[in-house]
């Protein structure tokens, strides 16, 4: 067991009452004591921000395992506008990555994890603008219930409500709606809806975690007043973990795999400090003070306090068992309380501390991973009380199907019950929830309002064990899992799943096709049952064809793959549209694709979505042949140029020399090259001379801090963060005769037609004279940007800066970001390479 998991196992405890770990929970005696502190401390924070990473682990781990407050934190968005550092998945499913990274974070730190509706549509510079594109109404709606539910004593916003534009307009509108919400929770004629289900709640107080990056220097902080401040030493040492706070905080931070947020703890005295923005500020530097967080907060909870103090006073490290008759007494009282909030959350840490201290450990694991709706699944069931305790099974209960069994659980000895687990038949797949309708740009489309708020879709099939501990009535309900041994990882526990009886898709998400000839494409088919028969048709467009039209697949074995080829025979003119594989069985038709995710720190997942390939037929006329492709952070530029018929190779920085850069017609430089490869300085020169011989270089964007060379152009360029992420801004021509405009593909307004996410970043915004700029952009109340293309003639060559983002167009099919490529590339060559076109 790695450090890492040996944490992550210890910490699992403190998330009692969830159940998104498949790892059954085996916690230690230390583990049960902090359980048993955090059951006696009733007060609450929320922590809110925007993203999945913005949140501070450091502050969250502290106010959950040293003041062993209940804390959580609401991130608005699931990052879906990110990048991925360790595999393809981007947009939702990069979301679902990085859901899933959170909840793994939080299982380490001890915190909980809610989301809103909104969505993570990219970079937005001005709150007004990100809350135009979120439905406000619907965010601020889902602030308010993460409230009312969770019931916080102390909101801690990441972000200042009162800075606009300074920083992501996520970051500032999720601090704005956090500071409106606070005014509104608890009033019953705010969202009345809401108080079906949950009720009024008003929050004590509501911080912003400041930090000396909001004053622009450490030195700066350090002078500012701090009379609106608390501080709080977060640099605790915990005895029982063997770690410092930071250490905890820096494992959940690692967590963020995906954005590259790998972080090593400290050890040592460290301060926060939170900026009091509503309610009043506590004198004795308790940020709980005025609010009661002992157990006579709840009327009838003295006694039960009373009890549990005793509980954690007389604590056995050595026997935690000797501790449940007086749990179980509170356990009684605790079920008597009319607060049905507290009734609720304690009940739930009573139970998973008297199973812990009792050694009990229940598990329900199915003989398959995935199952389809009508399906049988085998079930094994293991009970073992490893404890003194008389503890007896009185039932067990699998949807709906109760065994009763009245045994007794002796100490150490194990029950093993098989069972069937029949599907029903009109049982959905097991999706992310808040992908299964279609939203917008800026909100998920979540039909069942219980969901919303929810980290992840609730599992559908659990066992439930009815037990009698000393004669004590309880039971305790367990999600079905799957568990395998793998040969390297050895234990491997997975999410037991439904799937589609069939789904497929056609393996690539953009086809291009830059001549009429017809292209075999692969269509994988899934199988979720036994011996699959199925026929699968294509939906296309209607003026491009698939042969054949219809073809049978027969599949032996469930979770098995098929490939089979279909013939697209594209139109002679220009034309784009979608593709979709429509696969019958019996008299169901199943549309879409099956996506599994699969990564060793976070669960496995499953995610159903609309199987859709983008066709785009283009005309594109292209001179020079052979490209040579200096990759920078990862993009797939070079696939998508090959698409259209170029010849494209991967140079490694090593590779550039004079001899093997003179076979390229033009060098291309994938974006972020120079801030990640250091390489790249040394060979400049090598780059700038081969331009002067004749060839062509196009450099993509690169962020203008921490660039390994200032001299990434023949002449002078200065990089700025002006951006444009309005994909629809207007585009102008500062010279419509320009050739970049004009040959051999004739740019117009409508090549810069259905853009998305953003036009583009980090353009330069003072250049030599040498250069000339090609387009002029800007955002909504912005200046006018001309930095986005910029092109000099060196020698006999071209050199060219973007900050367009082709990055993101090529892989959306976006037929305009191809044209005004080509004719990037073309520049300044007089061999056309005639493709098969219309004028043939
Ligand atoms: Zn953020």
């Amino acid at each position: 067991m790695t450090r890492k998991q040996l944490v992550s196992s210890f910490l699992a405890l403190f998330i009692c009452g969830l159940t998104f770990a498949q790892k059954p929970s085996k916690p230690n005696a230390s583990e049960i004591y902090n359980s048993i502190k955090k059951l006696n401390f009733l007060g609450s924070v929320l922590y809110v921000a925007a993203h999945p990473d913005d949140e501070n682990t450091r502050l969250i781990s502290y106010f959950a395992n040293e003041v062993h407050a209940r804390t959580a934190y609401l991130s608005l968005t699931r990052g879906d506008g990110g990048q991925n550092l360790i595999g393809p998945e981007i947009r939702e499913l990069l979301g679902v990555i990085r859901t899933q990274e959170l909840l793994t974070a939080r299982e380490i730190d001890g915190g909980e994890q809610f989301f809103s509706r909104a969505n993570d549509f990219g970079y937005s510079k001005h709150p007004d603008e990100t809350l135009a594109i979120w439905n406000k109404k619907d965010v601020l709606n889902d602030v308010v219930l993460a409230i009312r539910q969770f019931k916080p004593d102390i909101i801690i916003n990441r972000f200042d409500h009162r800075s606009p534009g300074s920083t992501h307009g996520h970051h500032t509108s999720s601090a704005m709606l956090s500071v409106e919400a606070f005014d509104l929770t608890n009033n019953q004629s705010q969202f009345p809806d809401q108080l079906e289900a949950t009720s009024v709640w008003q929050p004590k107080r509501l911080f912003f975690n400041t930090s000396w990056w909001f004053y622009g220097s450490e030195e700066k902080f350090e002078k500012a007043d701090k009379s609106g401040m608390m501080g709080f030493d977060i640099g605790t040492y915990y005895p029982t973990l063997g770690l410092s706070n930071s250490e905890i905080a820096s494992l959940s931070r690692s967590q963020h795999k995906s954005q590259g947020f790998g972080n090593t703890g400290t050890r040592g005295s460290q301060m926060e400090y939170v900026e009091l923005i509503k309610g009043d500020m506590p004198k004795n530097g308790d940020i709980f003070e005025g609010i009661n967080t002992t157990w006579s907060r709840v009327k009838g909870g003295e006694v039960i306090g009373d009890i549990l103090e005793e509980v954690e006073r007389n604590f056995d490290f050595t026997n935690p068992s000797a501790s449940i008759p007086q749990l179980l007494e509170a356990y009684k009282l605790i079920q008597k309380l009319e607060d049905a909030h507290w009734k609720t959350l304690k009940t739930a840490e009573i139970k998973d501390i008297i199973a812990a201290c009792s050694g009990l450990y229940l598990e329900a694991v199915s003989s398959d991973q995935h199952a389809t709706a009508g399906e049988t699944v085998q079930l094994n069931i293991e009970i073992i009380n490893r404890s003194n305790e008389p503890i007896k099974l009185v039932a067990y209960e699998t949807n709906n199907h109760k065994v009763s069994k009245n045994v007794s659980l002796q100490n150490n000895e194990k029950l093993e019950y098989k069972e069937s687990l029949a599907i029903g038949t009109n049982q959905q797949p097991t999706t992310p929830y808040w992908l299964t309708k279609k939203g917008s740009l800026g909100m998920y489309n979540v039909e069942n309002p219980d969901l919303i708020g929810k980290p992840e879709t609730p599992r559908k099939f659990n066992v439930s064990f009815d037990l009698e501990i000393e004669n004590t009535a309880i039971s305790f309900q367990k999600a079905v899992v799957y568990k395998m041994n793998d040969p390297v990882k050895g234990e491997v526990y997975k999410p037991f799943e439904i799937v589609p009886e069939a789904a497929a898709k056609i393996d690539e998400k953009v086809l291009i096709f830059n001549t009429d000839q017809e292209m075999e494409i692969p269509v994988t088919v899934t199988s979720g049952k036994n011996n699959l028969e199925a026929s699968v048709t294509i939906a296309h467009p209607r003026d491009w064809n698939i042969y054949p039209e219809s073809q049978n697949v027969h599949i032996d074995y469930k979770g098995e793959s098929k490939t089979i080829f279909f013939k697209v025979i594209p139109p002679k003119n220009e034309s784009e549209g979608l593709m979709t594989p429509i696969i019958k069985v019996g008299d169901h038709t199943y549309t879409k694709e099956l996506i599994e995710i699969d990564y060793e720190h976070i669960p496995y997942q499953t995610v159903l979505l609309p199987s859709e390939t983008k066709v785009v037929r283009l005309n594109i006329q292209k001179m020079g042949q052979n490209i040579g492709y200096i990759e920078g952070a990862g993009d797939i530029v070079p696939e998508s140029l090959r698409q259209i018929g170029y010849e494209v190779i991967t140079i490694s920085p090593e590779d550039i020399t004079e001899e093997t850069l003179h076979r390229f017609d033009a060098i291309v430089v994938g974006v972020r090259a120079y801030n990640t490869i250091e390489n790249l300085k040394y060979k400049q020169d090598i780059l700038f001379d081969f331009v002067s011989n004749g060839g062509n270089m196009i450099v993509q964007y690169n962020t203008s801090h921490r660039l390994v060379t200032d001299n990434i152009a023949p002449f002078s360029i200065h990089l700025s963060r002006d951006r444009v992420t309005d994909e629809n801004a207007k585009v102008s021509f500062i010279d419509k005769e320009h050739a970049l405009l004009n040959y051999p593909n004739k740019i117009s307004e409508k090549d810069f037609e259905g853009w998305t996410q953003e036009r583009g970043l980090y353009f330069p915004d003072s250049w030599d004279k040498e250069f000339t700029p090609i387009l002029e952009m800007h955002d909504k109340g912005e200046s006018k940007k001309k930095g986005s293309l910029l092109v000099a003639k060196y020698g006999q060559g071209y050199y060219i800066y973007t900050g367009l983002s082709f990055f993101r167009e090529f892989p959306a099919g976006v037929s305009g970001a191809y044209r005004l490529f080509a004719n990037m590339l073309s520049i300044g060559k007089t061999n056309i390479q005639k493709q098969t076109s219309l004028n043939d």
